[in-house]
Order: structure tokens, then C-alpha cells, then sequence
């Protein structure tokens, strides 16, 4: 029996889904379940984080961040986001992730309801639920979009809306007027929108748009992690508007100090020097997505074209997708993205065109 107890908060949350699924299948597996970057770090990041481990940048820094960061940042934003911010505005985290967490740490209340994407990615509603907080999806449709107007319908009295595009799982970017929509719709009613923009270099149609463009109460949260091939470096921030830092500040520096000394030079350079390795990576990562989306719909699977991210979110029925887990083609089924989409799969093409076709074929074999 296990004597050891455990806050309510958190029993109520279920390992990751896409975790477990790194343990399935054999030496011959195909792995397209993994949400990273195949690339490596590109060289003059690398060298800038040497360059501060020889020169003895190792201690901590200021809790928000090095200052020089979060200029750059703030440059960043000006010329990538049209967006206008100064230093102060921008708290420097562990990736993604840990921007994700402070916010619900510091907004959400017992009970207070936090809106996403069902599906979507799978921190939002563990984050929310760990605050105490209420996770609520917001259903997308056929196109896997968000329904505006649906969502709207669930706006009224929750405390944040987070919003994520170019999206996780399913690839799909949401155009200006329904971002700016939500955005408006959402501030006017008091309830602070969160703009997860850690997938927005891989689009490759349309162009990206930051939600904070159309509200004066959005949080930009970003990450070095997808963008320069730097998940395990673990470097990210959140850009906020008026008074937020302060009380996002109370969290993060009691539970983590401040981000990787180390990392935050590297980001430096990511932000501030050549851009041309994004544009390469975009580039192949079109390319797959082209090759997986003819591989797929030429076995008859029928679904929209994903327009970023690296993913693709392919409606193949349940026993199919056990099956081609079983045959050792590691996608992840759509119950890790929430509740209503279980006849999905999740393929990450973040991984070599052979890769690629192979699981194509394989697919191909398994359905006769
Ligand atoms: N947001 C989304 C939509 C993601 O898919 C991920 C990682 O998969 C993150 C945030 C977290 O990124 P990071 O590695 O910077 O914590």
C-alpha cells in the first residue's frame, strides 16, 4: 500500500500520454510521436553558450532575465509581431513551458475557468488544474479550426482564454480576423487572453499574427525550443502587458530562480543573429508536410492540409491507430489532446523524409 499522500490538485492530473508512448515499440519502431525539432542547435548558438561558460557567465542572473535578452526580445517583437514593449514587460523562463505555468499560477483562482482547444496542447488543461483552476475545451470545426462564434459562447466569466496558433496537435493557423475577434470579444468581457506563439516560424501559407496586436490584455508566451531546434535548453518568456511582471516575478523567483544563465547567452545569439537556419528548417519541414499529406491522402485519408506547426492531425478511426501503433508506426492518438477528437492521430513530421515514407508504406501495408 502506498502510505505517501498527495495533494488533490495534482492526482487529479494524468501523465502525459505522448510521454508513455515513447516506451512503445520495438528496435524497428518509426517514431513520429515526438514533439521536437530533428534539427540540431545551429553552430553560432552553440558557440555563444561555450563563449559564456569559458567567460565565467555561470551565476545567477537578474530574476526577470539578462537585460540584454530581454532587449532583444522586445527588438523581436518590434520587428517579427509588430509589437511595441519594453524590458520590463518581458520575464525571461525555463521554455515554454514554465512561462505557461507562471501564468496560471499567478491568474487563476480555485474554480476559475481556463479556456483551449479541444484538442489541443496538452500542458493547458494539466497547468489549469494544477492552479486549482477549471480546464474547459473549446471545440473546433471540421476544419479543425475554432469556431468563432462557438467559442464565444463559452467566453463569459472565465478568467483566461488561451490561445495557441500555428496550433498543436492539428497544424491548423488561425487567420487575423479570428484571431482579433477572439482577442476583442475576449478583453471586453475582462477575460485575459494567452497567446502561446511557440510554433509561429513553421507556417507555411499564411502568416503568422500575434493575438497582443488586438488587446490590451493578451500574454505573449514564447520559446527559443522550437524556433532554433532548442528544446533541451530550456529557454523561453512571456511578454505582458502593465502591472503583470511583478506577480508572474513572485513565482518565478521562488520556484525557479532564474532562467539557465548559460542558455539565456545562447538565445541572445538566437535572436539576434543569422536568421537564415529558421528559414531552412521551415523549408524542409514544408517539404514533409508535402510528402506525408500526398503519402496519407493517397491512401484515402481525407482531411484538410495543416498549414503549420510540424504536425498533422489525421482522422484514421481508433483501431486503426492501434494498429499502426501495434506495427510500429508511433503516432499519438488524439485522447492525449482531450476529449473530442479519439478517431484522430497525431503525425509529427519533425523527423527524415525517409522516416516519412516509410511510415507511409507501412501504413499502406497494414490496411491491405
Ligand atoms: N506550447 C506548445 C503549443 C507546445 O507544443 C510546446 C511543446 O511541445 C510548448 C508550448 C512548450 O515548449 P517549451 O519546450 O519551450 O517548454
Amino acid at each position: 500500500m502506498n502510505k505517501h499522500r498527495y495533494a488533490d490538485r495534482v492526482k487529479g492530473v494524468e501523465m502525459s500520454g505522448i510521454r508513455k508512448l515513447f516506451e512503445a515499440g520495438g528496435p524497428d519502431a518509426i517514431n513520429l510521436g515526438i514533439g521536437q525539432p530533428d534539427f540540431d542547435t545551429p553552430d553560432h548558438i552553440k558557440m555563444a553558450a561555450i563563449a559564456a561558460i569559458r567567460e565565467g557567465r555561470t551565476g545567477y542572473t537578474p530574476n526577470t532575465g539578462i537585460v540584454e535578452l530581454r532587449e532583444a526580445i522586445c527588438d523581436k517583437l518590434a520587428r517579427e509581431n509588430s509589437l511595441t514593449c519594453r524590458p520590463d514587460q518581458i520575464l525571461v523562463t525555463a521554455g515554454g513551458s514554465e512561462a505557461l505555468h507562471l501564468v496560471m499560477e499567478a491568474l487563476v483562482d480555485p474554480g476559475d475557468r481556463v479556456l483551449f482547444t479541444d484538442p489541443g496542447f496538452v500542458s493547458y488543461a494539466a497547468l489549469a488544474t494544477i492552479a486549482g483552476g477549471k480546464p474547459e475545451g473549446v471545440g473546433l470545426d471540421a476544419s479543425l479550426h475554432i469556431d468563432v462564434e462557438r467559442a464565444k459562447e463559452q467566453v463569459d466569466g472565465a478568467r483566461l482564454f488561451v490561445l495557441n496558433s500555428p496550433a498543436n496537435p492539428t497544424g491548423a493557423v488561425e487567420s487575423e480576423e479570428s484571431i482579433r475577434a477572439l482577442v476583442e470579444y475576449a478583453n471586453d468581457r475582462n477575460v485575459t487572453v494567452v497567446s502561446d506563439e511557440v510554433y509561429e516560424h513553421f507556417i507555411y501559407e499564411k502568416e503568422h499574427v500575434s493575438a497582443a496586436r488586438f488587446g490590451d490584455d493578451v500574454i505573449t508566451v514564447n520559446a527559443a525550443s522550437k524556433t532554433y531546434a532548442m528544446t533541451g535548453w530550456r529557454v523561453g518568456y512571456l511578454a505582458a502587458p502593465g502591472d503583470y511582471i511583478p506577480e508572474f516575478l513572485k513565482v518565478h523567483q521562488y520556484a525557479q530562480a532564474c532562467a539557465t544563465s548559460i542558455s539565456q547567452y545562447a538565445a541572445l545569439a538566437a535572436y539576434t543573429g543569422d536568421q537564415d537556419p529558421v528559414v531552412r528548417m521551415r523549408n524542409e519541414y514544408r517539404a514533409r508536410r508535402d510528402l506525408l499529406y500526398d503519402g496519407l491522402t493517397g491512401l484515402g485519408f481525407d482531411f484538410p492540409r495543416p498549414e503549420g506547426a510540424f504536425y498533422m492531425f489525421v482522422p484514421m478511426g481508433r483501431n486503426l491507430i492501434e494498429k499502426a501503433i501495434d506495427a510500429g508506426v508511433i503516432i499519438v492518438p488524439g485522447l492525449a489532446f482531450g476529449t473530442r477528437a479519439p478517431e484522430y492521430a497525431r503525425f509529427s513530421y519533425a523527423t527524415s523524409r525517409e522516416n516519412l515514407s516509410r511510415a507511409v508504406g507501412r501504413l499502406g501495408e497494414l490496411m491491405g
